[in-house]
């Protein structure tokens, strides 16, 4: 029988990590690129595959998690392109451009649905049917998994974008969201909080009241998806999200702000069941990218 092998890609906004992996999982070759132009990042990715597959036999499917904004509705004529992105020379950048040669099939997903999957495969949503995964890191995004399958409307889910009760007194920074200022990514990503007080929550040495006003953001996001998805578990991921103590004082203000109205076993008091970290770490999104390419296996 011949191997069906998976050609993955997790696209970032400073690299891309393209692997070919066995159907279940294992990495057989793996390449760092950096994220530039597409005239520079796609001949690399093409070259990558095609030494890859030369070596260990041909690709049957395509898995890509990728930064967006991008169009991820496989019944679109524009599948698989990136939208409004501002990074330089991506909008209209698609990646069935560059993979298509090989005659497989791709599926195309947010970087945030790809480590939903693979959490949810084999991390920190083992055992759930719906999970949320947030990352809280240069941006803020949401992947939410049902079953197996990523979840999307017309276009991925922008729940970074959600507006937050902001108390100018106790915080009077403006927010770094060039759209609306003071969203959740506005007010809690990483760019914002070195940009409100030049350097991150760790450098800052992890203040305890800064951690609050932080937390009090991303806890209108965490019960916002409580009540829109009822997941069974919500993971929390990203660079800010390492900051010690954010996690405990995120659970203690989602608690807080849910008021006790949804009452379900899932929502342990505390929430330290509820609310948890990534299990896969820093390879979500490079297992992510297998998993949608094994999905495309069929
Ligand atoms: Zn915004």
């Amino acid at each position: 029988m011949v191997e069906r092998l998976i050609g993955a890609i997790e696209a970032g906004g400073t690299k891309f990590i393209a692997a070919l992996a066995r159907e279940d999982g294992t990495i057989l070759a793996q390449e760092r690129i950096p994220t530039q132009t597409p005239a520079e990042c796609f001949p690399a990715l093409a070259a990558f595959f095609r030494t890859a597959s030369d070596a260990f036999g041909p690709i049957g499917a395509f898995g890509v998690a990728s930064f967006g904004p991008i169009n991820i509705d496989p019944a679109s004529p524009t599948y698989g392109t990136f939208t409004t992105t501002p990074k330089p020379g991506w909008a209209g950048a698609r990646f069935q451009d560059v993979l298509g040669q090989f005659g497989a099939p791709i599926v195309v997903e947010t970087d945030v649905n790809g480590a939903a999957l693979a959490e949810w495969q084999s991390g920190a949503g083992q055992g759930c049917t719906t999970v949320a995964y947030t990352t809280i890191g240069t941006g803020v995004g949401t992947g939410i998994v049902r079953a197996g399958k990523p979840l999307m409307g017309f276009s991925h889910y922008e729940s970074g974008h959600i507006p937050v009760p902001h108390d100018h007194q106790r915080d009077p920074y403006a927010g770094h969201c060039p759209f609306h200022g003071d969203c959740v990514e506005g007010m809690a990503a990483g760019p914002a909080i070195i940009d409100r007080w030049g350097k991150s929550l760790s450098d800052l040495g992890s203040p305890a009241d800064k951690i609050e006003l932080v937390a009090g953001y991303i806890a209108q996001l965490a019960v916002s998806l409580v009540l829109l998805h009822m997941p069974d578990r919500l993971i929390f991921g990203g660079g800010v999200m390492k900051t010690p103590g954010l996690i405990a004082a995120l659970r203690r203000a989602t608690e807080q702000r849910l008021a006790g109205y949804v009452r379900a076993a899932q929502l342990d008091p505390g929430l330290e069941r509820y609310i948890v970290s990534p299990a896969l770490g820093d390879s979500a999104g490079i297992n992510g990218a297998i998993a949608l390419g094994r999905q495309a296996l069929g």
